[in-house]
């Protein structure tokens, strides 16, 4: 693991340094279908991002490490409003907001964290744009580039929720520099709009340079330092 993750950030270093990126780059380890005890390995190698895509494992993961120094929570899969209350009450960041209905309740389980005590921060949200030109009609997550204006403008009013910004998986059938093209676009327009929304979560174990090549504040890598995941489990 610790090998995996030098490789990693190894290439990362490149890739900043190749776009002229002088600003962080927050590597998120997405530690699905792996155990809480891979979670500990990663804080003791001083990982201090975790991303996890369902609420229940996350959940029991989040309660099993407990409060490990400075850990942080990304929640990065498809999330339904019946769980935004569970969310709320270990998440740092939210990086899959891609309708109205799921920044009301997003906002209701803060509020419900803040008064329980067991939150103190906002919620950072990322609005997941759908990247597929044109937008498919099975919901694979993600609002169309078009209906961000008025996500963004819920979550800025939002008590609770703090816009951080864009995110967007890579369509399979084009390039993903092209892709991640779109949504650098996207951003700017945001932050035209939203000076605060400046990050943008792009880019996985098979594109994260051309996610950095096109701006990305935040990446979501799983496989490249903890191998392939086992779904029988
Ligand atoms: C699983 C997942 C990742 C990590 O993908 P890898 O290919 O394992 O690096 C990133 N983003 C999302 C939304 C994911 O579900």
């Amino acid at each position: 693991m610790r090998q995996n993750l030098q490789r990693v950030q190894a290439r990362i270093q490149t890739a900043t340094a190749a776009a002229g990126w002088t600003t962080p780059v927050e590597l998120i380890v997405v530690t699905k279908y792996f155990p809480a005890a891979d979670v500990q390995r990663l804080h003791s190698l001083g990982i201090r991002d975790i991303g996890e895509n369902k609420d229940q494992e996350a959940a029991a993961k989040a309660a099993d490490v407990g409060q490990l120094a400075g850990l942080r929570w990304h929640f990065i899969g498809q999330l339904q409003s019946n769980k935004a209350k569970s969310v709320a009450r270990y998440a740092t960041a939210v990086h899959s907001v891609d309708r109205p209905k799921l920044v009301t309740a997003l906002s209701k389980g803060v509020a419900a964290a803040f008064d329980a005590g067991e939150r103190s921060q906002p919620l950072e949200c990322f609005i997941q744009v759908d990247l597929r030109d044109p937008v498919g009609e099975d919901n694979r997550g993600g609002a169309a580039p078009e209906r961000i204006p008025a996500l963004a403008e819920a979550i800025a009013e939002a008590e609770g929720l703090h816009l951080a910004g864009l995110m967007a998986v890579a369509p399979l059938d084009e390039p993903p520099g092209e892709a991640f093209a779109r949504l650098a676009a996207c951003a700017q327009r945001l932050r035209a709009e939203h000076p605060e929304a400046t990050a943008i979560s792009a880019g996985m174990s098979h594109d994260l340079e051309e996610a950095l090549a096109h701006g990305a504040t935040h990446l979501r890598i799983g496989r490249d330092v903890l191998g392939e995941r086992d779904h029988s489990r």
